[in-house]
């Protein structure tokens, strides 16, 4: 019989790099290698599981032996073999899978790395699946022997040293015919780690401490290593809070505690069983990954499928877990579970449950500041959930012109219940920072009557208001577009803005002449030039002539329409400003003051550089220091 030679290859760039690191790396807990292998198995295997199912009409597992992962170790020849009889790979599955990164851990780690500058591989790796190459941070050299569960499949042998390269054999013959159907994993240990990692109760310790809840038995050189069972479907008060970190290490790699725990058996409207947590930190390693969430599906502890979108509302992403339910066939593809009713209302009734959760969790001030700060930007999008707005909206978050320090958070139900008497509205402002916004002209007004506004930082915010609308008998109104007649009624609270106010206001018809003057000089720049009631302290401000839109919303909507032009709006000024006062006498002693028209465009301008839409600031800069010349000229005369 001819032995069929090896062929060899070239691992793919971002491949050595990954290898690179993991032969070199310090990290502490090599172990972790194993719980990759063992994952990797147990997978093999539920997809061996799920095969044989639907090729058996969902009647469960056939005749064959029992499905489950040995783990071997040989002190004398320093190899350590993890080997499964699950689906097992084809020479092309080998090459694709073993070949190149797809959606794995390993690119997440990859990315994570890319994001922490190149430095700190060390820390992270553990954090993440690194997947089957993290082998190489214990051995030299790494022999693949599978056979694939596909009716004719030849069997092959992969080896590798982790350094660039690896070869693959087609097994033939009689070798051939003694395999089983599997993946044989066998590696040869760095000459510094045998002794480590054949030692055979310290292997189990490892299995027990990252592998525990696979739900095949793992067998060290012979005796069982896993002991735990489901721990979603024993009842909760048999679970201690230990086996919950344990299970939720297992699931998520986090070495911290959970932020919370749901542990929940449902049975109407579906019967399903779930345990789930909410991390303490976010998985958002700056921009968040679209694809690393979802639920692991379970029928009948048996697992159909990792990270089911369709579980739990994206929304609600951040929850990790798992759901088991009796009600679906063992056999059902994933296909078919993409639209299927009770996958719906699995998910309807897990976001009504984990939004009372957070209900209870809110009761707790600090506990759910930290689950703001780590995952309101997921939450957000909630806003499309009509089903749940109102228990939604009583979950949101904002700091406010009321709050002492930019960390303090307030909901809206705390803003109506210090709201002033006879105020109908909860009012909110856009923009970059708390300074930002207490410089901004609009909230002068809320903050002569001590009327609190809440701060929105994040665009998102603003269509998590205009989507909601209302909450109890309040509206949600912007501040920027806010009628000061709602607002003059109630009594000033900011002494000295009463003061500022208590200056004469000019002659009417003086006044008139000047906004004339102002809107001839601006022309189409505005559409309308007059008195606001709104400012105390400011000289002027730009409004929105449709009262509904707001500068921020309507950004985003030229952005999104590629619109670079700069909206038209009412130019109000504060008549008992001392700018406008003198503007009006200068006006009244001479209409042709070219001072006048100087000052109306600088005040415009600089309304549109506050609002954002001043493109280009070379008129106003040159204006500015043109009248800095001017007034230090008089400045010097008077000294
Ligand atoms: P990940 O498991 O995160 O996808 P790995 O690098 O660990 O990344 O594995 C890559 C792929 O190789 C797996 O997705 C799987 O298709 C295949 N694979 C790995 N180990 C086995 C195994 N024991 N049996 C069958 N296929 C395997």
């Amino acid at each position: 019989m001819s032995e069929s030679t090896a062929q060899a290859f070239e691992f793919k760039a971002e491949i050595k790099q990954l290898l690179d690191i993991l032969v070199h790396s310090l990290y502490t807990e090599r172990e972790i290698f194993l719980r990759e292998l063992v994952s990797n198995a147990s997978d093999a295997l539920d997809k061996q599981r799920l095969t044989a199912a639907s090729q058996s009409n969902g009647s469960g597992e056939g005749d064959e032996a029992p499905l489950d992962i040995h783990i071997d170790a040989d002190k004398d020849a320093k190899t350590l073999t993890v080997a499964d009889n699950g689906i097992g790979m084809t020479k092309d599955e080998l090459i694709q899978n073993i070949g190149t990164i797809a959606h794995s851990g390993s690119a997440h780690f990859l990315k994570a790395l890319q994001e922490s500058g190149g430095s700190g591989a060390d820390s992270i790796i553990g954090r993440f699946g690194v997947g089957f190459y993290s082998v190489y941070m214990v051995a030299d050299t790494v022999r693949i022997l599978t056979k694939s569960d596909k009716p004719g499949a030849v069997p092959v042998e992969w080896v590798s040293d982790g350094q660039g390269s690896y070869t693959i054999r087609e097994i033939e013959g009689e070798e051939a015919a003694a395999m089983a159907r599997g993946t044989r994993i066998e590696a040869h240990l760095k000459e510094d780690l045998a002794e480590q990692f054949t030692d055979v109760e310290g292997l189990r310790h490892v299995i027990r401490k990252h592998s525990n809840f696979i739900s095949f038995p793992i067998l060290v050189n012979g005796e069982r290593a896993n002991t735990v069972p489901a721990l979603w479907r024993e009842p909760k008060f048999q679970i201690t809070k230990e086996q919950y970190k344990e299970f939720y290490s297992f699931l998520t790699y986090d070495q911290d505690e959970p932020l919370d725990t749901l542990h929940l058996s449902v049975d109407a409207p579906v019967q399903f069983n779930a345990l789930c947590f909410i991390p303490e930190k976010s998985k958002d390693f700056g921009g968040f990954d679209r694809e690393d969430w979802g639920l692991d599906l379970y029928v009948r502890r048996v697992l159909i499928q990792r990270q089911n979108k369709d579980l739990i509302p994206q929304h609600l992403m951040f929850v990790r877990g798992v759901v088991d339910t009796e009600d679906l066939p063992l056999n059902i593809s994933r296909e078919t579970l993409q639209d299927n009713l009770l996958v719906k209302k699995i998910n309807a009734t897990l976001a009504k449950q984990v939004l009372s959760h957070l209900e209870k969790m809110a009761e707790d001030k600090d506990k759910y500041a930290k689950f703001w700060r780590e995952h309101s930007r997921v939450f957000k999008a909630g806003y499309m959930d009509f089903v749940n707005r109102e228990k939604f909206a009583g979950l949101l978050r904002f700091n406010s012109s009321s709050c002492e320090a930019a960390d303090e958070l307030v909901s809206l139900d705390e803003y109506i219940s210090r709201a002033k008497l006879d105020q109908k509205k909860v009012y909110y402002a856009f923009g970059p920072s708390r300074e930002a916004l207490k410089l901004n002209p609009h909230l002068e007004i809320f903050r002569k009557k001590g009327v609190e506004v809440l701060y929105m930082f994040e665009p998102i915010d603003e269509f998590v208001m205009d989507a909601l609308h209302k909450h109890k008998d309040f509206d949600l109104t912007p501040a920027e577009l806010a009628k000061p007649e709602d607002l003059a009624a109630l009594p000033d609270v900011e002494t000295a803005a009463a003061e500022a106010q208590a200056a004469p206001a000019p002659e009417q018809d003086a006044l008139e002449a000047l906004f004339g003057r102002i809107k001839a000089v601006l022309g189409d720049g505005v559409t309308e030039v007059r008195a606001s009631a709104r400012l105390t302290g400011s000289p002027c401000c730009l409004v929105n002539p449709d009262g509904h839109t707001t500068s921020s919303m309507d950004k985003i909507m030229r952005a999104m329409h590629h619109d670079s032009s700069i909206p038209k709006k009412v130019l109000e000024l504060n008549p008992k400003h001392e700018l406008i006062r003198n503007l009006v006498a200068l006006n009244q002693a001479d209409p042709a003051d070219p001072f006048v028209e100087q000052a109306a465009r600088q005040l415009f301008e600089s309304a549109l550089l506050l609002e954002g839409y001043l493109s280009d600031p070379h008129a106003l800069v040159g204006r500015i220091q043109d009248l800095l010349a001017k007034s230090s000229g008089w400045y010097v005369k008077t000294k």
